[in-house]
């Protein structure tokens, strides 16, 4: 690889999975890596803990290898709403449940394995004007990886910052022992938003709930859903309700001099999309492959191919949690023709392209939406 040895090659701030994810395929190319975070491991953070089967298959190729014994697999989608269920498999492969610290832990170890050089309790001060310090030291490096999240101040200080903000809303997330009662993700429709549940074991699940309103908790909404009310009447809270904010956001670039952003820093979709980490882990392998190049053109021009169809289908969602009648006649559709879920889910998961499903089923959907609705 062309980068220059210096004290490192690439310096990545942020330790979350995009972070670590980077790291590895960085390494896996031969670059010497240096990974700071400001927390410690075990690091928690609010997440649905769903891993789609492509996220499984991009950590595949970080050599990390997500068995089903790190959590729970799940075989497809399930939505309900009031009145309608409708549910599909993926095309191919299955998801898997994985509580956030065991995922964080399985990439800390390959980074560890492969010969990262990992900093934690470290917070990297980034300030205009000042030279950049890891822990309060000074440190030099050939290229800057923004993995430092949502809030990412590596963005603001490469002049980043900006871009489209499409939605953002509050999501929280509390764990229940219980065993799961479906082997689907399920996503409960209620009037202020989506509660869904993602097993994460043999005997827990996962909830999180995502909502426009602000004040809006987890018991507020599961009072909305009856079915999932039920389902977890009596089971125990196994860990604190979190919050945190989720949103759908896209940035005019990505990379500015030696610096680039990886993951949340980079762009995001609404958690409802279950889209964020694989996201993330293809940023990571593209990003390695760029600077293996000589440089961040590679990544600067494929990365908003990485966010186009998660930004698409989170629209899709978004529409639905804003619009009540829209949504009814969607879940409506879908119950009542099982193949079109089916499609979608085949396009969501990226192994069919968009345009091919509007082709094939816009007109059914179209005329089933236009249906007359259920009193
Ligand atoms: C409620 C909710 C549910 C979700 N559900 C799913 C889901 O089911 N499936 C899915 O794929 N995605 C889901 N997501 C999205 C997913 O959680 C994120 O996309 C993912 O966490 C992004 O990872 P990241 O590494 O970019 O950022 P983060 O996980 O936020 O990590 C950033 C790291 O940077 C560190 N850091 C920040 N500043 C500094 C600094 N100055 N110095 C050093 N370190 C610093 C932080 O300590 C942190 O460890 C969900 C998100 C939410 C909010």
């Amino acid at each position: 690889m062309s980068i220059r040895k210096d004290i490192c090659d690439v310096l990545v701030v942020g330790g979350g999975p995009a972070g670590l994810a980077t790291a590895i395929a960085l390494r896996q190319r031969g670059a010497d890596v240096m990974v700071a975070d400001a927390l410690k491991p075990p690091i928690d953070k609010p997440c649905g803990e769903g891993l789609m089967p492509d996220s499984r298959r991009e950590l595949d190729r970080l050599g990390v290898h997500l068995e089903t014994r790190y959590g729970a697999e799940f075989h497809g989608i399930l939505f309900a709403g009031h009145h309608d269920r409708a549910n599909a498999e993926f095309p191919q492969g299955a998801g898997l449940g994985v509580r956030r610290p065991v995922l964080q832990q399985l990439l800390l170890d390959r980074a560890e394995e492969m010969g990262v050089r990992l900093q934690w309790g470290v917070p990297v001060t980034v300030r205009e004007e000042e030279p950049v310090t890891v822990g309060g030291e000074l440190t030099r490096y050939r290229w800057m990886v923004g993995a430092d999240g949502n809030a990412s101040r590596v963005r603001v200080w490469a002049g980043l910052d900006g871009g489209t903000l499409r939605s953002h809303r509050f999501a929280f997330r509390a764990h229940y022992r219980v065993a799961p009662w479906s082997d689907f993700v399920e996503i409960h429709w209620g009037e202020t938003g989506q509660a869904y549940v993602t097993p994460v074991g043999e005997r827990e699940v996962c909830v999180a709930a995502i909502s426009r309103r602000p004040g809006l908790r987890l018991e507020n909404m599961l009072a909305e859903m009856p079915f999932l009310s039920e389902k977890l009447a009596g089971a125990e809270r196994t860990t604190a309700e979190r919050g945190a904010l989720t949103l759908t956001r896209s940035l005019p670039r990505v990379a500015r001099g030696n610096v680039a952003l990886v993951g949340d820093a980079s762009g995001s979709a609404d958690a409802i999309t279950g889209e964020g980490l694989a996201m993330g882990f293809r940023q990571a392998l593209l990003l390695a492959e760029s600077l293996e190049a000589g440089g961040l053109e590679r990544y600067e021009s494929g990365h908003p191919g990485i966010l186009t169809l998660p930004h698409r289908m989170a629209g899709l969602m978004l529409m639905m949690d804003r619009f009540p009648a829209l949504r009814d006649r969607a879940l409506q559709a879908m119950a009542a023709r099982p193949e079109l879920f089916r499609a979608l889910l085949a396009v969501h998961a990226g192994e069919q392209p968009l345009p091919g499903f509007v082709l094939r089923h816009g007109a059914t959907m179209g005329a089933l939406m236009l249906a007359p609705h259920r009193a």
